[in-house]
């Protein structure tokens, strides 16, 4: 299984006991017609021996409206009103979270409301009252006595919060007007895979909300949710054996989310559910619901990874219960907004013809983002509040190259992005043309551009990018999408792939990088304040060579007699770079047919190799700058901190002049030069990295045609004038991105 951990993921969630006889009484309650809420409020609070109970919704303006209450002063009912973010309700509201106070009035958040008449009373246990995503209300229980409430008391207010929102939502309060407005609203997004699209907002939110909440006979319902995991199941093969050809990663991702169906331990959770009253897709819906609380508390990427995975598989299960088809939500040309979302659910997503994606936790090591990646789809992370501040159907661009998500967009401002969209369709056939024409300056300088990738998903870019090869392949990207390293034969029929696919172009396979960011699951977590300086990458690889032996040797046979490039990551001193260069020798002398020719090199992205580079550049057959990196440690700015992400530029004095003096001692050592960090992406830096000698580079595939065109077009020995006047004045530049892309303009390139 892949997915050993689930068991943990799961161990997380408390038991989901609803009590029976509350349930019965709401059902007698909920179908009386009569006023629910006062009934509800003195059930519940009977049921949980509180002496009050209360229940708040939404109102438009982002108020919170007393609206019953068992045990506070009846006089205060739709009168009192707090702000969301307010008081310990409106906190409840504004996070989502529930609150078990003990202490409440001396809770930080307290605000005092004399009419309520809530002095007497100490603890209080509130919890939002959610559905499709957004807080329609609070509902709260309050005891004289300090206490901490229990898990079992707890669950029952949970349950009852979730039935609530359906009589919320029924009785057709104001709660939508509250968080959706009209004004346009933009939210920074992290980049997860570029593109610029807009569309009206999906909100799948949390599936469709069940129909029917109660249920008499529970048997009928178990029976009921076994054929609803069958068909689930059944989806699940489906949508594996027909979307995905064999040996493709998420196709992995998606075999271990079935493996994930097929274990028991949540479907139990469910089954008790139902036992204690609930339908079967009520019982799904809040076992969904657990997910979602619990995975706002779990820090550890893993466990969030995998809880996504069973609220993904929860969400399914709930649509093969409701087998008479709530009608689908359109979704061609839309931008799908979820707080998570599993892969396999993005490639049903995809299949449906979504034109974009926000999700509000992901990672860029997670699953979606690498398989969005692979499907090309424009995806941004993060956008914090997008989805409570959404409506479903409002108009919305994400811009997820520049990494902004706008809802509602002002008039000027989605004509702006049209017309941005009609030059970028006109520049893109524009780039097509160039796919095939010889990478050459205006002024007759060669150049090579390749691309990076890490799928093999990624592979039919070659053709469609005219690249002159795979300057880059990050072998731990298939191994983060797949969840594991797999064993050497596994591994060698990624690589054979890849370079079956490239043909006569070069492929420059880079030994796992692990660590920092970008971990596996089974990897143990060292607790390290730096991880990005700490044991990460090729430091593992040697102090522990048994993963990168089996990595070289199915190198070695994937090349199967072919030409092989093996790059060593992170190396930080000569040592290293011997090091390494001996386990790869030592597979090498064992593996036949040997490779035709075996072309080793180094990284270079830590600062010591740059004082050691005579001696480096004599022993490698080629260097490629990784840029990414370099630049963190150059300036001791992290490259995952958003705050530093615009302090310190690649295009500045101290890079360049460094750039400059790694150019000129690989022209002495004779060696080949390239760069594939995100600098090569960028027009601007790849035309300047060329005027400084750093002609091969290897950047994502959706960059390479536009650097292409940029290139194409440049005098490069204007620029490298240019360059030379402004050295002169450039120390008084923290960046020299201005001064070169004004001049990049005048000189009519398109950056
Ligand atoms: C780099 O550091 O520039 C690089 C290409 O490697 P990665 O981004 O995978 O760390
Ligand atoms: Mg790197």
């Amino acid at each position: 299984m892949f997915y050993p951990k689930t068991e943990n993921a799961e161990n997380l969630m408390p038991p989901i006991t609803p009590s029976r006889r509350l349930l019965a009484r709401l059902r007698t309650v909920m179908a009386s017609g009569a006023a629910k809420l006062p009934d509800i409020v003195s059930l519940v609070a009977g049921e949980l021996v509180a002496e009050v109970c209360s229940v708040y919704s939404l109102r438009a303006g982002e108020i919170l409206e007393l609206r019953a209450t068992q045990g506070l002063n009846p006089q205060a009912v739709g009168r009192t009103r707090l702000r969301v973010g307010e008081g310990i309700v409106g906190l409840v509201a504004a996070t989502g979270r529930q609150l078990n106070l003990a202490d409440a009035q001396n809770h930080p958040a307290f605000a005092y409301r004399p009419e309520l008449g809530e002095e007497a009373y100490a603890s209080m246990l509130a919890v939002p009252i959610r559905r499709g995503g957004r807080t329609l209300g609070v509902l709260t229980v309050q005891n004289r006595t300090s206490r901490h409430y229990s898990d079992e008391e707890e669950d029952v207010l949970e349950t009852v919060a979730m039935l609530l929102a359906e009589s919320l939502v029924t009785e057709g309060s104001d709660t939508s007007e509250g968080f959706a407005g009209s004004l346009p609203r933009q939210f920074d997004a992290a980049l997860l895979s570029p593109g610029i699209v807009f569309g009206p907002v999906l909100l799948p939110g949390s599936g469709p909300a069940p129909r029917r909440l109660l249920a008499e006979d529970s048997d009928a319902e178990l029976a009921r949710l076994n054929r609803g995991l069958r068909a689930m199941r059944q989806g699940l093969d489906n949508l594996i054996e027909t979307q995905l050809p064999a040996g493709d990663l998420p196709r992995d991702i998606l075999d271990a989310t079935r493996q994930v169906a097929a274990d028991d331990g949540w479907l139990r959770r469910v089954a008790e559910a139902i036992r204690g009253g609930l339908s079967a897709e009520a019982a799904v819906h809040r076992v969904a619901q657990d997910f979602r609380t619990r995975m706002r508390q779990i820090v550890d990427p893993y466990l969030r990874e995998r809880l996504a995975d069973l609220e993904d598989l929860a969400l399914r299960l709930i649509v093969a219960l409701d087998g008479s088809g709530e009608k689908p939500p359109d979704a061609a040309g839309a931008i799908l907004l979820v707080r998570r979302l599993g892969p396999a659910q993005l490639l049903e997503w995809h299949a449906r013809g979504i034109a974009g994606v926000v999700i509000e936790e992901a990672s860029a090591g997670g699953h979606a983002a690498i398989v969005a990646r692979a499907l090309g789809l424009p995806c941004a992370g993060g956008a914090r509040g997008a989805i409570d501040a959404a409506s479903m159907g409002d108009d919305a661009v994400l811009d997820a190259d520049e990494g902004t998500f706008i809802l509602r967009p002002d008039p000027n401002v989605r004509e702006a992005y049209e017309r941005a969209l009609a030059a970028r369709a006109v520049r893109s056939a524009a780039w097509q043309k160039l796919r095939d024409a010889p990478s050459v300056t205006r002024d007759g300088e060669p150049f090579t551009l390749m691309m990076n990738a890490g799928l093999t998903l990624e592979l039919d870019q070659l053709a469609t990018t005219g690249a002159a090869g795979i300057g880059l392949f990050r072998t731990e990207i298939a191994m983060m999408a797949r969840g594991s390293v797999p064993d050497t034969a596994e591994q060698a029929a990624i690589y054979a792939r890849v370079l079956d696919v490239a043909g006569e172009r070069p492929v420059y396979f880079r030994t796992l990088d692990l660590g920092s960011d970008k971990l596996l699951p089974d990897s143990p977590r060292p607790e390290e304040e730096n991880p990005a300086m700490g044991w990460r990458s090729l430091r593992v690889g040697l102090d522990r060579p048994a993963i990168l032996r089996r990595q070289l040797r199915a190198l070695l046979l994937a090349a199967n007699g072919r030409k092989l490039s093996v790059m060593f990551p992170m190396v930080a001193t000569l040592t290293e770079f011997r090091q390494a260069r001996g386990l790869l020798y030592a597979e090498a002398a064992r593996i036949r047919p040997a490779p035709s020719s075996l072309l080793i090199g180094t990284m270079l992205e830590v600062p010591a190799l740059l004082w050691q580079l005579p001696e480096l550049m004599s022993e490698v057959n080629f260097v490629s700058i990784g840029s990414n990196d370099l630049l963190q440690f150059v300036f001791a700015a992290d490259r995952g901190t958003p705050s530093l992400a615009d302090r310190y530029d690649f295009l500045s004095v101290p890079m360049l002049r460094l750039i400059n003096m790694i150019t000129r001692q690989a022209e002495e050592s004779r060696i080949s030069l390239s760069l594939c960090g995100e600098a090569a992406s960028r027009p601007v830096d790849a035309a300047v990295l060329l005027a400084i000698g750093v002609s091969q580079l290897s950047m994502s595939a959706s960059s390479l045609l536009p650097v292409k065109e940029a290139l194409s077009a440049l005098n490069v020995a204007a620029l490298r004038s240019y360059l030379a006047t402004l050295r002169r004045t450039a120390a008084t530049y923290t960046s020299l991105r201005e001064p070169i892309s004004a001049w990049a303009r005048d000189h009519g390139l398109n950056v």
